[in-house]
């Protein structure tokens, strides 16, 4: 980062190509296109699969809201389908029904780092004509069926924002293997404006000549966040297995507790945990989530919960959704906490945890 303040390029510099074929490197996809952030990586990753006003974008409410408003943004509507009781993943299924023939886009959130069933999404989203596109801001490092996140949907979004796996500061990525998503991604991450001699409609004026041919935005990353995210992707591993051995602790912990439930992961994916999430049981306890929360609080563990579902929000509601859409995730929300969970965590940091979690249920077991 220090290099690239002394050096003559501060944004769309040499670092943004290198990040760009590192990720490509990362994930085996055929082309990356890094953006400010994850929420303009879906917004660009949209626009580039045609949804526009009328189009209806399926995704999960178990979600950041960003993931839904992208489809807003385009003058689509979200539609949610619900998620499976125990991946917490959008459900293949209720994406099925959620299909109309407005549908132009499917969001799948690959919620805490676990991949979701893509195969099945895959087929359906071909099937119905509709492009699959992946929102993987958990899930940089996971593979399913042994290939990497960012090559196998028809696009996958990246974020580098501070609380994810891989930070910038800010930062998002799309990744395609698809060459016409690739020209569009480029148009619209910068004014949809082009001095690429192939795409001018007219004859170039001289070595000044560019054309606005799209209507983009600035959506640039620079090359100093560039920079800080390479020397991040050189630690990936090492995330990837911290994170990994933090999870397992926990899983192994948290299992034999009748009182919690622990997130179930399909066998096709090699998961990079972004979030662990801690479930009760309200029925095995006298006291529901929000005591529980406040309970780890008083322990001096700081707990966070992954997600409020999205159309729980007020503006959301204005816009004519009401609770009942989605059971399970809204079961979900009811009975989780997120714990901690870093690279930088120790063992005993960890143990710490798990002795809140433990005193928390004996004072509470039903
Ligand atoms: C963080 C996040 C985003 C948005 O990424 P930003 O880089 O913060 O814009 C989108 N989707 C999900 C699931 C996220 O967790």
């Amino acid at each position: 980062m220090a290099k690239v303040l002394k050096s003559d390029y501060l944004t769309c510099g040499p670092k943004i190509a290198e990040l760009e074929e590192r990720l490509c490197r990362l994930t085996g996809a055929k082309y990356a296109v890094a953006v400010s952030n994850g929420t303009a990586a879906l917004h660009i990753a949209c626009l580039a699969a045609g949804v526009e006003k009328g189009n209806e974008v399926i995704t999960t409410p178990i979600t950041f809201a960003a993931s839904a408003n992208c489809a807003l943004y385009c003058g689509a509507r979200p539609v949610f389908a619900d998620i499976c009781e125990h991946t917490y993943n959008i459900d293949p299924e209720s994406v099925e029904k959620c299909f109309t023939e407005k549908t132009r886009a499917v969001v799948a959130v690959d919620f805490t780092g676990q991949a979701v069933e893509l195969d099945p999404l895959k087929e359906l989203c071909e099937k119905r004509g509709a492009v699959l596109i992946e929102d993987g801001a958990h899930s940089i490092g996971t593979s399913y069926k042994g290939k990497m996140v960012g090559s196998i949907a028809d696009m996958t979004t990246f974020s580098f924002h501070p609380v994810k796996t891989v930070t910038g500061g800010e930062g998002g990525a799309v990744l395609t293997d698809n060459a016409e998503y690739y020209k569009k991604l480029v148009l619209f991450r910068a004014h949809g404006i082009t001095r690429e001699p192939s795409l001018l409609q007219r004859d170039s004026e001289g070595g000044w000549y560019y054309e606005q041919i799209a209507l983009g935005m600035n959506y640039r990353m620079t090359d100093i966040q560039a920079a800080l995210i390479l020397s991040q992707l050189d630690k990936l591993d090492a995330f990837r297995e911290r994170r990994k051995a933090i999870v397992a602790r926990y899983d192994e912990a948290f299992s034999v507790m009748p009182e919690l439930a622990v997130q179930e992961e399909i066998p096709e994916s090699d998961t990079t945990r972004h979030l662990y999430i801690l479930r009760i049981r309200p029925e095995k306890l006298t006291v529901g989530r929000k005591q529980f929360f406040d309970a780890m609080a008083a322990e001096n563990i700081c707990c966070n919960v992954h997600y409020i579902p999205v159309y729980y929000h007020p503006y959301y509601e204005k816009l004519g959704y009401q609770k009942g859409l989605c059971p399970r995730a809204e079961k979900l929300y009811e009975e989780i906490m997120s714990l901690p969970l870093y690279y930088a965590m120790t063992d005993e940091d960890v143990e710490d945890v798990i002795k809140a979690v433990k005193k928390v249920v004996e004072n509470y077991r039903k």
